[in-house]
């Protein structure tokens, strides 16, 4: 149905696994108007549908994926989508945002929304194609970290690159940690408060969606087309926040966390510390580019380290990520903490509250706070990249002493 209001699909779409049913969902003018936007639109749902006392794991919770009147235009970076649900870590009502494609490709595929509600046996993947939408047996993709599961859809739907947007849930979504995340076109994160764990109790593993025509019907296209324009200007030079580890040490502010927040002070030398800026990182490692919908800035682009023990291509860390995985646990090797970025984000958990714990945990285990005993033989040290990397694997799969850490900082530190 064509929407009544130009910048609209005109409907969301209802999936629910517990019947294994699709049923598109007109929303009229009002409904738009009063609620705007994905986060809106979520929020409104959310309240109506799901009772203060259901747990986030009750096939009654929602998780409301939608995009804006501004979805999928001109205006650059409009692929983002809002998550909207009852979140796994702390139970109460959540919105998460990740940019990429996936909420313009929405958009063209008809759909303004997915509600998804109820629980299936099996587990599913959804897809939205030119105004239709199927569900389909996921076991081909299972176990998939998030970078594989968009290869793997890709092949299985005969597209490349662009030409489809997968948003996905990692090992840990599978495994309900509490603190997993959606993942949108490769490292583009909605991941606060477990919505990948909300997905995991659905047994819904990924969402592919398709470009179709590439088009939204819009009310004034070429006064749309200036304003992009004008907030491009505006905007254009961000280079997105890769080098804040860099300059937040040189500030001498004493702005960076380091070894889980007991100083602010880093020993790196200047040498290290320089590996962290954004143009030693642009220069040294970036090989491509992966920007959102309609996005010129330069920002969103590949990196690859070629050589080494830390070898792989991931998407362009942000500060948090390279904070998180260098000074903040005790690593200064800019490789190592590009490469666990990835890994963070392939795993599928929550980058900020997976550094948090770590440094927390090696914290623990310098002052003895933490014995081998209790961890059933792990032990971890400041700056032990590998043991990081056996970790976020432990407990992305809630193996061992991973599933204690599977229910994230708060609750293990309470044990
Ligand atoms: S490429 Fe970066 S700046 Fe552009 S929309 Fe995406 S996240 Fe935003």
């Amino acid at each position: 149905m064509p929407s009544e209001i130009k910048g609209y699909a005109g409907k969301l779409l209802r999936v629910d696994l517990t019947e294994g049913t699709l049923e598109d969902w007109p929303w009229d003018e009002q409904a738009y108007r009063s609620y705007l936007g994905g986060t809106g639109a979520g929020a409104k749902i959310l309240y109506d549908e799901v009772p203060p006392d259901a747990d986030w794991s009750d096939p009654v919770n929602r998780v409301v994926i939608a995009s804006g009147p501004l979805g999928g235009t001109s205006v650059g970076g409009t692929g983002t989508i809002s998550l909207v649900t009852k979140g796994a870590l702390t139970g109460g009502a959540t919105s998460v945002q990740a940019n990429g494609l996936f909420g313009a490709y929405m958009r063209f595929s008809g759909y303004d929304g997915v509600v998804i509600q109820g629980a299936s046996d099996e587990w599913k993947y959804l897809i939205l194609k030119d105004g239709a939408a199927e569900l389909r047996d996921a076991s081909e993709i299972m176990g998939l970290d998030t970078y594989e599961v968009s290869n793997a859809l890709k092949e299985i739907h005969g597209v490349r690159g662009r030409g489809a947007a997968v948003l996905s849930i990692g090992p840990a979504g599978e495994s309900l940690v509490r603190w997993a995340g959606v993942f949108v076109d490769k490292g583009h994160s909605a991941s606060h408060n477990g919505p990948g764990a909300v997905l995991g109790s659905k047994k819904l593993k990924a969402i592919i969606a398709f470009p179709g025509d590439r088009k939204v019907d819009v009310h004034d296209p070429d006064a749309l087309n200036e304003a992009a324009k004008a907030i491009y200007e505006d905007v254009n030079y961000f280079r997105g926040t890769i080098g804040g580890v860099e300059t937040g040490q040189k500030s001498g502010l004493g702005t960076l966390p380091v070894k889980n927040y007991t100083t602010n002070l880093w020993d790196a030398s200047d040498e290290k510390v320089d590996a962290y800026g954004e143009k030693y990182l642009r220069d040294t490692y970036q090989v491509g580019r992966e920007p959102c919908w309609g996005c010129r800035l330069l920002h969103c682009a590949w990196m690859e380290v070629k050589e080494g023990p830390y070898a792989g291509i991931v998407e362009e860390p942000e500060y948090e990520q390279l904070a998180a995985w260098g000074p903040a646990i005790g690593v200064d090797d800019v490789e190592a903490s590009i490469m666990l970025s990835g890994l963070t984000d392939k795993l599928g958990l929550e980058n900020n509250e997976a550094g948090w714990l770590t440094g927390w945990l090696m914290e623990c285990f310098e002052k003895g706070w933490i014995t081998e005993e209790q961890s059933g033989g792990f032990k971890i040290a400041w700056g032990d990249v590998w043991a990081v990397v056996e970790l976020l694997e432990m407990i992305s799969k809630r193996e061992g002493f991973g599933d204690l850490l599977a229910e994230g900082i708060k609750r293990v530190s309470e044990k």
